[in-house]
């Protein structure tokens, strides 16, 4: 479990549902949402926290990929010409 378990959920294409609990997705495999079972509210607080972390990341990553494709982009303009 953890943030590999998070990314193989996102990609996995099975339908899924939302846990009301963590707001995090899981398949219809399981009967209970495998994040936060058998967490603590403490514990839960502190998984909440690292996902809203990870989403940050994510944005700040999707912004510098988007900056170094345009870079990519007129060096090869540049030395196209
Ligand atoms: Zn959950």
């Amino acid at each position: 479990m953890g943030i590999g378990m998070l990314y193989y959920n996102m990609r996995n294409k099975k339908p899924s549902v939302k846990c009301k609990r963590c707001g995090l997705r899981y398949t219809i495999d399981y009967t209970e949402c495998p994040h936060c079972t058998g967490l603590s509210e403490q514990e839960l607080a502190q998984l909440k926290r690292v996902i809203r972390q990870g989403r940050i990341a994510n944005r700040l990553l999707g912004k510098k990929m988007i900056l170094a494709a345009v870079v990519f982009i007129i060096v090869i303009v540049i030395v196209a010409i």
